[in-house]
Formats: C-alpha cells, sequence, structure tokens
C-alpha cells in the first residue's frame, strides 16, 4: 500500500503509525507543514526506517495518489488535503482509529472536557492493581500501534480520547467496550464551530456502544447525564453532589461509596485521596466506578479476571458472590500519585503533603492548583518571565495560600499581585534560588498543611523545562 502520515507532529502517533507501516513492508510518505528542523525528535525517532519525507509543505500527489491516509489529530476538519484524499476515493483514517482496528483486548475510553488523563491513568492504575496487563495509551503517552496487535486478549487496553480523536473514530463505527465521560463543558471552541458540535463529537465515545458494553458517565453534568437517554450501554453514574438512585458511585459522610447492585460498599474516605479537590474525587469515582464494572463477577463475560481472581497475591480472596470488595479498589487508587509534575504527591512527612505542580508554567494553570485545597497551603512560586499578567493569580493566591515563597524573575510581580490583592494574611518571602524556596516553604508548613510548588511560571531561569524542575522539587522533598 502506499501510505501517506498527514502530520507527523512530535507526540508520537504521526510517527508510530509511519513506524508500523514501514516495518510492514508499506511505501511511507510522511507530510508536515513544519520544517525537519522542528520535527527532529519525531524525524530522528524513524532512522533508518525507508520513509519518504515531505516536510515544510503538503504536496497534492500525496493525498490523491495514497492507498490510506493516517490524519493527525492536529489536522482541521476542513482541510483541503482531506477534500482532496476523499474526492480520488482514498481512504482515510487515523492512529488511533488503528488501534481499535487492530486491537484484540477490550477498551476502555476515556473522554470529558477535565479530568481525562488523571481518570485514565487511576483506572490503568487500578487495573493494573487488580493483575490485568494494561496498555495505556491515546491522547496520553505515546503510541500504542507497534504493541497493539500482540497484546492479550485477556489484557485491558486504556485510552484517552479527545474529542478530535473521537470525530474521527466515528469514521470506523466504533466506540470502545467501556466508555467513561467525565464532564462535557464549553472546550476548543477554536476546533469546533459550536458547543453543540463539540458536545456531539464527545458522545461518538458511546455513540456505537451495544448492550454488551458500559458507560460511565457524571451525574453532576448536564450535558454528559443526558447521555443514558440514548445509550444501548449498561450506563452507570457518579456524583459528587448527589446520592441514589441516580448515581451509583458517590460521596456520603465525606466517603467514597460504590454500590454495584449488591448494596453499598465503602471505598474510602475522600480525604484520604492522594489527589487533592472536589474534582479529582469525582474523577476517583468515576475510575473506581468503571473498575467495579470491569471486574464484577457477570459483569458481561468479558470479563473473566476478577480483583481476587487475579495471580497477584497481595490481593484479597474474592468474596463468594457480589461484587469484589471495595478495599481493593481503595488500595489502588492510595497508591495513586497523581500523573508526573501534575499536582502530583510526591511525599508525606509529619503531617504535611508536598505536591509537585511543575506543569503549571502559567497562572492559570497554578490558580486551578490553589483551587484545589481546603488544607493551609505553603506556595513555592516564580520562575522565568513570559510577560503574562499576574493579578489573578495574585488574588487567589492572597486568599487561598498562607505562605508563598518567592523565586526568579517573576517573583517581584507575583509579590506586588498579592500585596495588590490585599494579602495582608498570606507571608510572603523572596528566596534566592528555587532550591532555597521550596526549604523556606517546606520549614514553613505544620501538620495537615500542603506544600505546593506550583509556579505559575516557566522553568528556564534556573532548570532546561519544567520535568527537571519537578524532579528537583522532589528531591529537596526527600532531603
Ligand atoms: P485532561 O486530560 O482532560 O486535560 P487532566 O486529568 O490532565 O485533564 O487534568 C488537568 C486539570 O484539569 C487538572 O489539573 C485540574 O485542574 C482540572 N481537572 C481535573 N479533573 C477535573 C474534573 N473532573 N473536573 C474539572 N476539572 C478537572
Amino acid at each position: 500500500m502506499k501510505v501517506t502520515i498527514l502530520g507527523l507532529g512530535l507526540f508520537g502517533g504521526g510517527a508510530g503509525a509511519a513506524r508500523y507501516f514501514a516495518e510492514r513492508g508499506h511505501q511511507v510518505s510522511v507530510t508536515d507543514l513544519r520544517t525537519e528542523q522542528q520535527l527532529e525528535p519525531a524525524v530522528k525517532a524513524l532512522a533508518g526506517l525507508p520513509i519518504r519525507y515531505h516536510l515544510g509543505s503538503h504536496p497534492e500527489e500525496l493525498f490523491r495518489e495514497a492507498d490510506l491516509v493516517v490524519v493527525n489529530p492536529g489536522v482541521k476538519p476542513g482541510s483541503p488535503h482531506l477534500a482532496a484524499a476523499r474526492a480520488a476515493g482514498v481512504k482515510l483514517t487515523t492512529e488511533i482509529n488503528l488501534v481499535f482496528e487492530l486491537a484484540k483486548a477490550p477498551i476502555a475510553g476515556v473522554t470529558g472536557s477535565n479530568g481525562k488523563s488523571t481518570t485514565a491513568a487511576m483506572l490503568a492504575a487500578i487495573m493494573q492493581r487488580a493483575g490485568r496487563q494494561m496498555l495505556l495509551g491515546g491522547n496520553l503517552g505515546g503510541s500504542l500501534l507497534g504493541e497493539v496487535e500482540k497484546f492479550p486478549a485477556d489484557g485491558l487496553i486504556v485510552m484517552e480520547l479527545s474529542s478530535f480523536q473521537l470525530q474521527r473514530l466515528a469514521w470506523t463505527e466504533r466506540s470502545p467496550h467501556l466508555a467513561i465521560v467525565t464532564n462535557v463543558t464549553p472546550n476548543h471552541l477554536d476546533w469546533h464551530p459550536n458547543f453543540a458540535d463539540y458536545a456531539q463529537a464527545k458522545e461518538q465515545i458511546a455513540r456505537f456502544q451495544s448492550q454488551d458494553d458500559f458507560l460511565v458517565t457524571n451525574a453532576d453534568c448536564p450535558v454528559a447525564s443526558k447521555w443514558s437517554e440514548w445509550s444501548k450501554a449498561r450506563v452507570a453514574r457518579f456524583s459528587v453532589l448527589s446520592r441514589p438512585p441516580a448515581p451509583a458511585a458517590w460521596l456520603e459522610g465525606g466517603k467514597l461509596v460504590l454500590d454495584l447492585g449488591a448494596g453499598p460498599e465503602e471505598i474510602m474516605p475522600a480525604a484520604e485521596l492522594p489527589l487533592p479537590g472536589r474534582h479529582n474525587q469525582a474523577n476517583a469515582l468515576a475510575a473506581a466506578l468503571a473498575a467495579g464494572f470491569l471486574t464484577a463477577e457477570g459483569a458481561g463475560g468479558l470479563w473473566a479476571l476478577g480483583f481476587g481472581l487475579s495471580e497477584q497475591p497481595r490481593l484479597p480472596k474474592p468474596k463468594a458472590q457480589g461484587p469484589k470488595p471495595a478495599s481493593a479498589l481503595s488500595a489502588a487508587i492510595r497508591e495513586f500519585k497523581g500523573l508526573p509534575h501534575r499536582l502530583e504527591l510526591v511525599a508525606e512527612k509529619n503531617g504535611v503533603r508536598f505536591y509537585n505542580d511543575s506543569i503549571a508554567t502559567t497562572p492559570e494553570s497554578a490558580i486551578a492548583a490553589l483551587e484545589s485545597f481546603d488544607c493551609p497551603v505553603a506556595l513555592v512560586a516564580g520562575g522565568s518571565d513570559k510577560g503574562v499578567d499576574y493579578a489573578a493569580f495574585g488574588r487567589v493566591a492572597a486568599r487561598r495560600a498562607d505562605f508563598v515563597a518567592l523565586t526568579g524573575p517573576t517573583g517581584p510581580k507575583i509579590r506586588a499581585a498579592i500585596e495588590a490583592a490585599g494579602g495582608g494574611r498570606t507571608r510572603l518571602v523572596d528566596a534566592a534560588s528555587f532550591d532555597a524556596a521550596c526549604r523556606l516553604a517546606f520549614a514553613a508548613a505544620r501538620p495537615g498543611w500542603a506544600v505546593l510548588m506550583s509556579p505559575a511560571s516557566a522553568s528556564f531561569d534556573e532548570f532546561p523545562n519544567f520535568e527537571r524542575r519537578g524532579e528537583r522539587f522532589r528531591e529537596l522533598t526527600k532531603g
């Protein structure tokens, strides 16, 4: 086959598809509007494979004369190149669609406007703890194409799916065996013409499900909760706001509770979740409900492996009947410390929790992090200057942080913003370096506090990237 990869990108999907077809002897052409220099890591990853590159432009014949065009999620629906391929009768696919077509194992797909990565990773962690072989991919992490054919049928593939990916998954008329929708709120309206179009793209995750499939949806979300009206799958809802009968997973007396049909089972106190914030309670309920569905006895027969039935010796023995013990879920959720550098719980000492949120290079993401806590917070903020406005961040820090250690070129700007917001009760300290700021915050924190490194700034004043800054924070917490 002549295969054209439309958009190589840097997230691994384009490279995964190029490798997959090249290794199987197909004629692969890769085209991307970016230059070789911009795409260097992806091109390097494909070194040695017989691939033709057309970088910096999209030659028309690559679309008209191909047998198959693999479309990158970054290519907009109105692209003239898609139209040219369609007009020439060329088949279009995506890296995600290929994974769906090639997988022997069932797929659990997670979508939503927020919380996709966290929920997908949490579900994968729970299922792994249950002894099931796992692949985690999609929007999160690299391409699964190389592994998916060899992956056993009794494993589980968890995929985070964006609305762009779902819109094109509809070309295959497939949906995952288990779909989770965390929420649907206005987002990505730069891509979708309107909210209805965006919401409809999200619906693709459940549109082609059958009565043998499962849908986990959010009872608190006015859009996603309505999906039960048309879904053919077995539907269960989670809620942080309401109690049964609407949800099958909910909060009660400060605890996460699950009912898989055999009566309520407590999973764990919400306060003991390693991830902070109400939104993470929702994510945990969604993941727990999905895992409960997947492992409950008699759940569709697809899922012969249950918690206690796995070979993993540390797991409790299965109950004779009914759903599997929620304690196994709770153990997995307690072990899940979050995604690296994203409000990741890296240490807990003397009643203080230490969170690495190095990915928060903008005021908006650091605001979201601060809003997640209801305990006292010692914040580490500041870094290199991208010229953004700190007024809103200053207001939230003044209200939410009890102590702020400031570092880097943005330190004085953040101090000024907190002072301008009347942050009289927030203790502010200027530090000469990132290390010093962390140590000051560690010293300020009392039992019951969180130390939060969420700098609202890039890391380049002291580090090559945000990952290194996060790793340094982790190291300091061990000291
Ligand atoms: P996504 O993969 O959908 O971008 P993530 O799990 O990576 O979501 O979380 C990104 C940010 O979105 C988090 O830092 C948090 O601020 C926010 N968030 C996470 N889960 C939720 C949720 N269930 N509802 C609202 N906001 C959330």
